[in-house]
């Protein structure tokens, strides 16, 4: 946040999660191909240093490889946004990574069972881990929810606690306010971080932003 980024989103997603504030990536993804170059090329014509690529999942496609290499190349500050059940070896200088918690589950889906077995890949997460520099953002609903996210940071030790975040669950002001009232408290005591979701607060839950 505070930092002028130019956004990538990918279109396509292995999970599908109940409250995804994205469905036109995931569960009805559509979108344009466009060629890599051109790709670059637009965000480069942004003219700011940081580039976010988000989906989606957006390490799905093998090609996100070469995207990161050019982006690289042509000096660019780089964060993959991602679910955390992929790992590819791509240069990239901050890895936000989103494991997705039983809140998540679309219950009686088609999908329930896909993302069920899908959404928690400890051997991914390690690997990110060990191999890059990484965040963890965890969405929160209710507070009961924050005994899993303690569970799961404590699955992984070399995890530090200035890189778990909690975010409220909402695409709506005054629900986000109400949970970041709580989770704010709840964060402090474990010694973690807050992420508001600002953009829904700047521009509402609109595409584009
Ligand atoms: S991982 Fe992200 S893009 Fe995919 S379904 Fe979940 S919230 Fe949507």
């Amino acid at each position: 946040m505070g930092v002028p980024s130019a956004f990538l989103r990918l279109s396509g997603c292995n999970l599908r999660c109940s409250f995804c504030d994205t469905p036109y990536t995931s569960w009805h993804p559509e979108g344009d191909e466009i060629a890599l170059d051109v790709i670059v090329g637009r965000l480069h014509d942004y003219g700011v240093d940081h580039v976010v690529v988000t989906g989606g999942e957006p390490l799905l496609p093998p090609e996100i490889v070469l995207l990161t290499e050019e982006l690289k190349r042509l000096g660019h500050y780089l964060t993959i946004e991602t679910a955390g059940t992929v790992f590819r070896d791509l240069p990239v200088d901050l890895v936000s990574l989103s494991p997705k918690l039983a809140n998540s589950v679309p219950w009686g889906t088609a999908w329930e069972q896909r993302h069920q077995t899908r959404r928690h890949r400890p051997e991914v997460i390690r690997r990110w881990l060990s191999e890059a520099e990484c965040q963890f953002k965890f969405v929160v609903d209710v507070p009961e929810d924050l005994a899993e996210v303690e569970a799961y940071v404590a699955e992984f030790p070399e995890l530090r606690s200035d890189q778990v975040y909690l975010m409220p669950q909402g695409t709506e002001c005054d629900v986000l306010r109400g949970k970041l009232a709580w989770l704010v408290e709840a964060a402090t005591l474990r010694g973690w971080q807050v992420s508001p979701r600002l953009h829904i607060e700047l521009f509402g839950n609109t595409r584009g932003t």
